[in-house]
């Protein structure tokens, strides 16, 4: 089983992105379990046509420790299997302890035995800075392989340096590795050839560029990934294309974090200047 986080700055389409190549990852035969990561417990609306996922933190507390594996993981499109973490009332306590509360939870619950057949586990993980209960899912060997989600915006790029610090620190202990940029357009100027570029500074690739499309709005208003909703789309074909290429990734490293320097002229010489 392949184990994977998604890492970005917040609204820069990990949720989308994520279902949407989990769709593609289904459709290819692959079996697949989605964990939502962000209090925001949104991770799984388009795989589940947005059936109210009740969190893990949540039925803890409505049914305290007595609960089975189907209270917390329910099946959607392609036959994923989805769980929402979910998170503290706004303003109380750590939004990261539901991470570590349901990925031991799910482990505790056999979520990831071989009788699961699993090729893949997703994360989906909120946050620009990878610390606390954020950075359980690059800790301990939870997952291997991270993807972050960054466009030509600035504030974008930098949450994907401070997440590559994020992982070198946890590399050694538990042999996280970065496996690529995917490039969420944001149609900004030069944005593929930026993001290529930072890709190139940071020693890893992009992975992907997914073009910014209305469809993938229609698709969510209706609850459903574009693949489900529209699968002759083009748009569709961005997420089987990008579907296969995570499945047939080998390129995984240890980043090398970008002096903030750096990354200003990146911007300057592919952005603004141009
Ligand atoms: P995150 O999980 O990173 O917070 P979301 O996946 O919720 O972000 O995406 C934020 C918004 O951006 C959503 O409304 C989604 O429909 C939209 N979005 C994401 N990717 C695209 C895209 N490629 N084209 C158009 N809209 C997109
Ligand atoms: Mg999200």
């Amino acid at each position: 089983m392949r184990k994977i986080a998604i890492y970005g700055k917040g609204g820069i389409g990990k949720s989308t992105t994520t279902q949407n190549t989990v769709a593609g990852l289904a459709e290819m035969g692959k079996k697949v379990m989605v964990v939502g990561c962000d209090p925001k417990a949104d991770s799984t609306r388009l795989l589940l046509g947005g059936l109210a996922q009740k969190t893990v933190l949540d039925t803890l507390r409505d049914e305290g420790e007595d609960v089975e594996l189907d209270d917390i993981m329910k099946i959607g499109y392609g036959n994923t299997s989805c769980t929402e973490s979910g998170g503290p009332e706004p303003g109380v306590g750590c939004a990261g302890r539901g991470i570590i509360t349901s990925i031991n939870m799910l482990e505790q619950l056999g979520a990831y035995d071989e009788d699961k057949n699993l090729d893949y586990a997703f994360y989906d993980v909120l946050g620009d800075v990878v610390c606390g209960g954020f950075a359980m899912p690059i800790r301990d060997g939870k997952a291997q392989e991270i993807y972050i989600v960054v466009s030509g915006e600035m504030m974008a790029m930098y949450a994907a340096n401070n997440i590559c610090k994020g992982i070198v620190k946890y590399a050694d202990a538990g042999g996280v590795r970065l496996g690529g940029l995917i490039c969420n357009s944001r149609n900004v100027d030069n944005e593929k050839q930026m993001i290529e570029e930072l890709a190139k500074q940071l020693g890893t690739q992009m992975i992907h560029f997914v073009p910014r499309e209305n469809q993938v709005q229609r698709a969510e208003i209706n609850r459903k990934t574009v693949i489900d909703y529209s699968p002759e789309h083009a748009q569709a074909d961005e997420y089987r294309t990008l579907a296969q290429k995570i499945d047939a990734n080998e390129m995984f490293v240890v980043p090398n974090p970008l002096e903030i320097e750096e990354l200003e002229k990146l911007l300057i010489d592919f952005g603004i200047a141009n």
